[in-house]
């Protein structure tokens, strides 16, 4: 899958407007030491629905907005887009490119749009299963992601190779099902005691 561009604005060390395009091939960024690079993979990491602020290095998700310089002021809002080339449509959306963004504002309101359109985390975690990209694919491979792999427990490692054969979206969906099934359960249930108590 071909990550076309990412647009950064109002992230960590970015508070203008700035987008890179990645071409085919490698791309490399280089850069002296806390001058942001580790902040680009946080930034797709973000936009593919990063809950964790460990894993994005801050200790509050507000600390993902530019906090200000001694002359600039700090923004009131974070926004980052991917673009993706799905003209092979390995992504489960009928569009040549897939546009995701997420937005995040100091108020603590937040927003995911995919190809400008409004859409919850939900659907930005379905879009993503089974092709290693999404928030725990196995795309993005930071520093210890190695050991943690290594280290994890026998099921948590099976996670990862149900992700790379594509088998991840099934077990989702049979989660939801057991669980919508437990609920039709529980409700089913509760008709039976009102019904008692109706008779
Ligand atoms: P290294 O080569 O040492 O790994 P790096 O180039 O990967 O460094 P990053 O870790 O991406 O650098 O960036 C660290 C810098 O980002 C720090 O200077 C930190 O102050 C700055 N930073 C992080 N969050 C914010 C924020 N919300 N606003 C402004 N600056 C931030």
């Amino acid at each position: 899958m071909l990550l076309k561009s990412l647009e950064i604005q109002g992230f960590k060390t970015f508070p203008d407007k700035t987008t890179l395009s990645f071409d085919h091939g490698i791309t490399a960024v280089v850069g002296p030491n806390g001058s942001g690079k580790s902040n680009i993979s946080d930034a797709v990491r973000w936009v593919l629905g990063e809950q964790s602020t460990r894993v994005l290095r801050c200790t509050k998700m507000e600390d993902v907005i530019f906090s200000g310089t001694p002359v600039r002021k700090a923004q009131g809002f974070a926004e980052v887009t991917l673009n993706i080339d799905n003209t092979l449509r390995q992504l489960p959306f009928d569009a040549d490119n897939v546009a995701v963004t997420r937005r995040y504002y100091r108020s603590g309101d937040s927003e995911y749009l995919i190809n400008k359109v409004s859409v919850r985390l939900k659907d930005i975690n379905e879009l993503f299963m089974d092709t290693g990209l999404g928030r725990d694919g196995y795309s993005i491979i930071g520093q210890g992601k190695i050991d943690s792999i290594v280290a994890a427990r026998s099921e948590d490692r099976r996670e990862i190779f149900e992700e790379a054969a594509g088998i991840s979206r099934f077990r989702y969906r049979k989660e939801e099902s057991e669980r919508r099934l437990n609920q039709a359960e529980d409700n089913l249930l509760r008709l039976r005691d009102i019904l008692t108590e109706l008779q």
